[in-house]
C-alpha cells in the first residue's frame, strides 16, 4: 500500500485546488473592488459626456484628482476587511481539513496517533503578519501603490493638457493592468500564511508522527528560481526558511510522515512517488528541476527568461540552486562570472 506520507500528499494536492476555489472568491471580490467600483468612481468623478471632451486640467485637474484619490482610499477600509476575512476563513478551513483527518481514509487516521489542532489558533488570524505584514496591512499597500500610480497617471495627463476621457482612459488601464495583479498578490499571500500557520500548528501536535518537512513549490513556469532551487529540499519540523517566500508565493510545506511500521501500523508500503505539473501526471519521483529539465523548451523559457534560458542550457541545465544564493536570484552578471 501507498505510505502515509504519499497518502498525505495526494491529499495535499486536492487540498490546495479547494483552498484555490476559496481563494479565488476573494480575488473576484477584491478585483471588483479595485477595477469594477474604481471605474464608477471615475465615470462619477470625471462627469463623463459634459468634462469628456474638455481638457483634463481646465480649473478642474487639481480638484478631480483629489475627488480621485478621495474615493480610491474609501475603498480601502473594504479592502482591509474582506483580507481580514479572508484570512480567517483560509485558516478555518485549514484547520477543519486538518482535524477531518487531512482527506486520509478514517479507518487509516484512527489507527493513528493523529491530534487535532485547537481552534483557539483562529483568534488570533486576522492579525498575523505573511512576509511582514497583517491582511489589513497588505490592503493597505495594495490600495496606496493603486492611488501612487493613478495620481502619477493623473499628474502626467494633466501636464500633456489631455482631455478628461483621456485622462479617464489613463485610470481605467491602469486599473484592468494592475486590479487583478494586486488583488491575486494580497488575496494569496494572505492565504498562504494563515494556512501555513495551521499546518505548522498541526506538525507541532503530532510531533511524533512527522520526521520534517519537504519544500513543495508547483511545477510550472511561473514558479520562481528562488522556490524552484529549494523545491524537493527537506527539512527538520522547526527548521527551514519561511513560507511563503515571496509574495504570491504558491509553495506548501508538506509534513513527512514516517513509514506505517514506525507509525505504529503493521502494513507493508511501496512508494508510488508521483508529482502533479503543468504537463499532467509524472510517474518518476521529479522535483523543479526535473520537471524544468523534461519540460518543452518553450516552457523552459517562459519559466527562466531567454537570456536566463540561454545561461541555463549553456552551462549544462544545472539545478536551480546554482541560479540563487539564498532568497535572492542571481543576475546574469553573477551567473557568467562579472563579464
Ligand atoms: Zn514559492
Amino acid at each position: 500500500m501507498a505510505s502515509a506520507n504519499e497518502l498525505l500528499r495526494d491529499a495535499l494536492i486536492l487540498q490546495a485546488v479547494l483552498l484555490q476555489h476559496l481563494q479565488r472568491g476573494h480575488l473576484n471580490r477584491l478585483d471588483a473592488l479595485f477595477t469594477t467600483q474604481a471605474r464608477q468612481v471615475i465615470r462619477g468623478a470625471f462627469g463623463v459626456g459634459d468634462l469628456a471632451g474638455q481638457t483634463f486640467p481646465a480649473g478642474t485637474g487639481a480638484q478631480v484628482i483629489a475627488e480621485i484619490m478621495g474615493r480610491y482610499g474609501a475603498l480601502i477600509g473594504q479592502a482591509k476587511l474582506d483580507m481580514i476575512t479572508a484570512a480567517q476563513e483560509a485558516a478555518a478551513a485549514e484547520v477543519a481539513w486538518w482535524n477531518a483527518g487531512a482527506g486520509l481514509p478514517d479507518e487509516l487516521v484512527a489507527l493513528l496517533p493523529w491530534e487535532s489542532v485547537d481552534t483557539s489558533i483562529l483568534a488570533g488570524i486576522g492579525e498575523l503578519e505573511t512576509l511582514g505584514l497583517t491582511p489589513a496591512e497588505w490592503a493597505t499597500k495594495t490600495a496606496g501603490d493603486f492611488m501612487r500610480q493613478g495620481n502619477l497617471q493623473l499628474q502626467q495627463a494633466a501636464g500633456l493638457g489631455e482631455t478628461m476621457a483621456a485622462a479617464a482612459a489613463r485610470i481605467v488601464s491602469l486599473n484592468e493592468k494592475l486590479g487583478r495583479v494586486g488583488a491575486e498578490r494580497m488575496a494569496r499571500t494572505v492565504f498562504s500564511g494563515a494556512t501555513g500557520r495551521v499546518g505548522n500548528e498541526w506538525k507541532r501536535r503530532n510531533a511524533d508522527m512527522v520526521s520534517g518537512w519537504v519544500w513543495l513549490a508547483t511545477l510550472d513556469d511561473r514558479t520562481c528560481q528562488v522556490c524552484g532551487a529549494r523545491d524537493g529540499t527537506r527539512w527538520k519540523t522547526t527548521a527551514g526558511p519561511d513560507i511563503p517566500a515571496h509574495a504570491r508565493c504558491r509553495c506548501v510545506r508538506e509534513p513527512i510522515l514516517k513509514s506505517w511500521r514506525q507509525l505504529g501500523v503493521d502494513i507493508d508500503e511501496i512508494p508510488p512517488d508521483w508529482r502533479s505539473s503543468m504537463d499532467g501526471i509524472k510517474a518518476d519521483p521529479i522535483n523543479y528541476d526535473g520537471w524544468l529539465r523534461g519540460t518543452s523548451k518553450a516552457n523552459q523559457i517562459s519559466a527562466l527568461g531567454k537570456a536566463r534560458w540561454d545561461v541555463w542550457n549553456s552551462m549544462g541545465r544545472p539545478p536551480m540552486r546554482r541560479f540563487v544564493d539564498g532568497d535572492r536570484i542571481l543576475s546574469l552578471e553573477d551567473l557568467i562570472g562579472g563579464g
